[in-house]
């Protein structure tokens, strides 16, 4: 749905009894009367780096991010066998919509993003001031969210002496993102022959045929540049911190098998010439935002970039 223009007398799907108000987004200056539907549903602003749930809710991309920030819950669920991951783009932010509370993903809708622009120039930039200016933002978008299914597919191979059954399973981690993944570390029972199993890319799986079930120890290892965003995460063996998270899973004989699924967040650190980069431009930011309060003329800050 496309936002619609001002005049219009607003039709709005969703009842919000308590925000029914124009909103003035810029006190100091002066006032544009902005839309309600150009107001985000989280922070009542005007929305800024709008992005598009699939279930069609609008939000900020700030909002957006902070919210699947805590909302989610590192326990693993039990789910079925069929159950997939979706595979997510690396921009695609994957949370429960705080609005409708479905399962959903949300992407940056340039389009409405140049509207708003168009429609409200001061509030606008007056958005734009302000995130440039709150740290704290920063930390909420560079933040990724990966779901993970962990489990084991299992047949039953009858022998003719009940006791001589075996089981032909396989193990498997299949994560929403393998972009991230540097390597997966599989240790099985130490009784079968190579119970170290590494693999670099997916699918990250392993077939054996055995007698009993077992637990097995797994530590998804992320590429270089990100850390995991949990308690349970571990340094790798070659310094880099918290890249490693261990799981395990018990392998689970009853009929066709199981698997869990976790949601898990990581971290992208910036470093090196990226981190300087990213320093330089928010100190011309600054420069440039105390300017403009002394002068509200002073140019755009894509003039300096
Ligand atoms: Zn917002
Ligand atoms: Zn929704």
């Amino acid at each position: 749905m496309m936002p619609k223009r001002k005049a219009s007398t607003s039709f709005r799907k969703e009842t919000d009894a308590g925000h029914n108000q124009k909103v003035e987004a810029t006190p100091a200056e002066e006032v544009e009367e902005i839309d309600q539907d150009d107001i985000c549903p989280i922070c009542h602003l005007l929305l800024y780096r709008p992005v598009r749930t699939r279930c069609n809710h609008t939000l900020c991309e700030a909002c957006m991010a902070h919210w699947a920030d805590v909302s989610i819950t590192s326990q693993m669920t039990t789910v079925g066998l069929d159950d997939q991951a979706v595979v997510l783009l690396p921009h695609e932010i994957e949370t429960r919509c705080p609005m409708c509370r479905t399962s959903t993903t949300a992407t940056f809708d340039p389009l409405r993003e140049s509207a708003l622009r168009r429609q409200y120039p001061k509030s606008f930039k007056a958005r734009e001031i302000e995130s440039t200016l709150a740290d704290e933002d920063d930390v909420a978008t560079k933040i990724e969210i990966l779901t993970v299914y962990i489990g084991n597919q299992h047949r039953l191979i009858r022998a003719y002496d009940e006791s001589n059954n075996r089981h032909d399973w396989t193990f498997f981690v299949r994560p929403s993102r393998t972009d991230l993944i540097e390597e997966m570390q599989i240790f099985l029972h130490p009784t079968f022959r190579n119970p170290r199993v590494i693999k670099q890319y997916p699918p990250y799986e392993v077939r054996r045929l055995g007698w009993g079930y077992f637990t097995i120890f797994v530590n998804i290892i992320l590429k270089a540049g990100y850390s995991w965003v949990s308690s349970e995460a571990e340094d790798t063996p070659d310094g880099a911190p918290k890249g490693k998270l261990p799981l395990e899973w018990t392998l689970d004989f009853n009929g066709r098998g199981s698997q869990g699924r976790l949601r898990l967040k990581v971290r992208k650190e910036k470093e090196g010439q990226e981190a300087e980069d990213e320093e330089e431009r928010e100190e011309v930011r600054r420069l440039w935002a105390r300017q403009r309060v002394a002068d509200p003329d002073w140019g755009d800050p894509e003039d300096v970039s």
